[in-house]
């Protein structure tokens, strides 16, 4: 197994990342549980995003009736970290699912949202069709069903959302009244962009590539760049193919809602919808994901429909991947473990919030080892082991395209210092007065007081 350049002992946790731990908030009258991860989806390709491709109906639908966090964020850039984090609620570098191979398992010392559900009486069934989150990986702890892809190898790769989505409605009707939790993880937007049929016909050139939206045979494989320039036209195909996926998965998200609908269950289950990270499409000089953590990559949809609870959307407030499962945990009116990092973000008096809660990402991918920690307009990108760093003010810059490191090293030093702090392990502690002098002199200097970020 590679070794990464950092050890942190499991269980220990970081202040920066605490939230309210132990919060027991009765929230709607929420009995079951949906959570439905649609792979590589890019917050900005969905209509109740701003998107104006007409990609997702059934999504927006949904997003009409619910809650909407406009700044969601994944944990990583691709989907074996990220899926860790939306379970242990953990960043990478805690739960330490980072590498592609399978020997890197989440570990089963670790107490994920399944096994906390199926222990307060849910019964639990996951649905997935990303090779990457399989038992051979640890991700079935806690189900009482799990069903994966057939296999690592693409011949035998099945994934069709229409199939999946029909598995997870026929376990959601089998359990009739009894209280559920139903993990549903539906592939199409990831490429190759061929609407989820993963036959390997050979493109025969460039163009039938691009055509075939087989990104990969696009690409060098010793550097994953592409191998020559894409022309406008292109990329837009690339684009146009990439949307048509999620028009496809969006309508199989509709059928498992009807579904829902139809049992009469959308009363009291709890349904949350996001993606495990985003694409590029050559905004950073990449296609695909899980090398960069730019905007394009680790912003997400986050769509909750809380029974009883009304349409909102929140345009300020950053909500992270880790903040999932003490929401849903809190939602049901269970305890939050200590262990888990994220807030319960569904608590009424959650949501106003401030906008300034720190979103740390992190890749492994490929041998690298890259963090970001957005605060409030400001993002520091690391490449930790180039020891470089990049500094967006995302108010001014959405794109991540002016690196204003020169300009704001005061802001850059203060990121930077914050960012190694979350990686130090840390013995337990909510308490910002056991912070490092320094670090809670950078905070002060970003705008911070204890009250604001740390929990009390
Ligand atoms: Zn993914």
């Amino acid at each position: 197994m590679q070794r990464l350049p950092f050890s942190i002992a499991s269980g220990t946790l970081v202040p920066l990342l605490l939230g309210a731990c132990g919060v027991s908030d009765a929230g709607g009258e929420a009995r079951n549980v949906l959570l439905i991860v649609v792979d590589t989806l890019r917050a900005d390709h969905v209509g109740a995003y701003g998107y104006a491709g007409e990609t997702t109906p059934r999504i927006d639908a949904l997003a009409r009736e619910g809650l909407v966090f406009e700044r969601a964020y994944a944990q990583s850039s691709w989907t074996k970290p990220s899926i860790a984090s939306i379970f242990t609620s953990l960043p990478a570098s805690q739960h330490r699912v980072l590498e592609e191979s399978v020997a890197n398992r989440l570990g089963d010392d670790l107490s994920t949202l399944a096994e906390l559900l199926g222990q307060a009486g849910l019964r639990t069934a996951a649905f997935v069709e990303n090779p990457h989150v399989v038992s051979a990986t640890g991700f079935d702890q806690g189900f009482e069903r799990f069903e994966g892809p057939l296999d690592w190898s693409h011949d035998d790769w099945v994934a069709d959302c229409d199939v999946t989505a029909q598995r997870a409605i026929a376990w959601m009707d089998e359990c009739g009244s009894e209280p559920w939790f139903t993990y549903v993880h539906l592939l199409d937007p990831h490429d190759p962009y061929d609407q989820g049929d993963f036959a390997q016909v050979e493109a025969a050139d460039w163009s039938e590539s691009v055509a075939q939206g087989k990104v990969i045979d696009l690409l060098d494989p010793s550097t994953d760049l592409p191998r020559r320039s894409l022309d406008p036209e292109e990329l837009r195909q690339l684009v146009a193919l990439y949307d048509d996926e999620v028009r496809h998965v969006d309508a199989a998200v509709g059928r498992i809602l009807d579904a829902l609908d139809r049992m009469g269950r959308r009363e009291d289950t709890l349904v949350v919808l996001t993606s495990d990270h985003g694409e590029e499409f050559l905004e950073h000089g990449r296609l695909r994901h899980g090398y960069h953590l730019y905007e394009e990559t680790v912003r997400v949809p986050l769509i909750v429909s809380v029974p009883g609870r009304g349409p909102e959307r929140f345009p300020e407030r950053p909500v992270r991947h880790v903040d999932l499962a003490p929401g849903i945990l809190g939602s049901l009116g269970l305890d939050v473990p200590e262990a888990f990092t994220g807030k319960h973000f569904l608590a009424h008096h959650e949501t106003p919030g401030t906008g300034l809660e720190p979103v740390v990402c992190e890749t492994a991918m490929r041998g690298l080892w890259r963090r970001s920690l957005r605060l409030g307009r400001w993002k520091l990108l690391r490449d930790e082991l180039r020891d470089t760093s990049e500094l967006y003010d995302l108010e001014k810059d959405p794109a991540e395209e002016r690196d204003l490191g020169e300009l704001e090293p005061e802001v850059l030093r203060d990121l930077e210092t914050l960012l190694g702090e979350l990686r130090r392990p840390r013995a337990l502690s909510s308490s910002p007065g056991e912070l490092e002098p320094e670090v809670l002199e950078a905070l002060e200097r970003l705008g911070y007081s204890g009250g604001k970020v740390f929990p009390h």
